[in-house]
């Protein structure tokens, strides 16, 4: 059975650090790297001791007060997305992590230039923001669905970059999960959504037509990520038909993050050793 090293060492496989020679097509929505489907188990203990390390990470980023950590999530329709921020982030102090789940825009958006509504949800110092859908929704659905003009949203991969590159020098670690699932396994995903009555409020018929356009979809996240993974905000290509697998990559690139980031608590004050409590 692999251990922990041995996951760490493979999700560098997942990260995207050649954009110019990513295509989306070498990454196989069923890999389970090192591991068999007999490993399911053994992976959920890994992914719980990557939980405790985020939670101990997250607390000293909290006390620091110094850094921020941005994570963002985009999939295709039942991708996982809820359900990864759920098992990643269980158990982490919740007044130190804001998810932002982005929708159509507002009126009130629209009347704003597109990063505005972004902008605003990014983590103040000490805090992790995890986007549910973000900016790159801007290259996604509105280059798939013919929103705004070619020459408008061909420019966002441009003013994306510069956005996280202004967050990166400001203090906030930038970290982007693209959670690759197959056309089948959504077809899976969608058909359970209709069988059982505690799902139906997760299905649209919106998402059978969002299922029509899946060539489109590909190859719009394959140019976002191909334009937009950059050394110091990268993109994830998590393998995620198997839940089990996609929690255990996240959850163990969630954590090195954190560790390379090397949170302190905040010196003591002076003189703690002599203070005695009053009765
Ligand atoms: P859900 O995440 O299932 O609640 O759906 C949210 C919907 O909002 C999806 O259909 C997205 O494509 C859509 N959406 C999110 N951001 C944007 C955006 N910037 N422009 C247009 N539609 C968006
Ligand atoms: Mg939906």
């Amino acid at each position: 059975m692999p251990g922990h090293d041995d996951v760490i060492a493979r999700i560098g496989d997942y990260r995207v650090d050649r954009p110019d020679a990513f295509r989306l097509r070498d990454y196989d929505p069923n890999d389970l790297g090192d591991l068999t489907r007999e490993d399911k188990d053994a992976a959920k203990a890994l992914v719980r001791m990557q939980r405790k390390r985020i939670r101990a990470l997250q607390e000293r980023l909290y006390a620091e007060g110094a850094q921020s950590l941005l994570i963002v999530f985009q999939a295709t329709d039942t991708g996982g997305k809820d359900s990864t921020i759920r098992r990643v982030l269980q158990g982490v102090n919740a007044a130190g992590v804001r998810v932002h789940s982005f929708k159509q825009p507002s009126a009130e958006e629209l009347d704003h230039d597109f990063m505005w509504r972004y902008h605003d949800h990014a983590p103040r110092r000490g805090m992790i923001a995890i986007f549910n859908r973000s900016h790159y929704e801007d290259v996604l659905v509105v280059r798939v669905k013919d929103l705004v003009p070619a020459d408008v949203w061909k420019r966002r991969y441009d003013h994306i970059n510069d956005f996280e590159q202004l967050l990166t020098e400001s203090g906030t670690r930038v970290v982007k999960f693209f959670l690759n699932i197959s056309k089948d396994e959504q077809k899976e995903r969608l058909q359970d959504r209709l069988d059982d009555p505690e799902k139906h409020w997760k299905f649209s018929t919106g998402d059978l037509e969002e299922r029509e356009r899946w060539d489109d979809y590909q190859v719009a996240f394959e140019d976002a990520i191909r334009r937009c993974a950059t050394t110091e905000a990268p993109w994830y290509v998590v393998p995620a038909n198997r839940k089990w697998y996609r929690d255990l990559v996240v959850s163990t690139a969630v954590a090195e993050t954190l560790e390379s980031m090397n949170p302190q608590f905040p010196p003591a004050e002076e003189g703690l050793d002599e203070v005695v409590i009053p009765d």
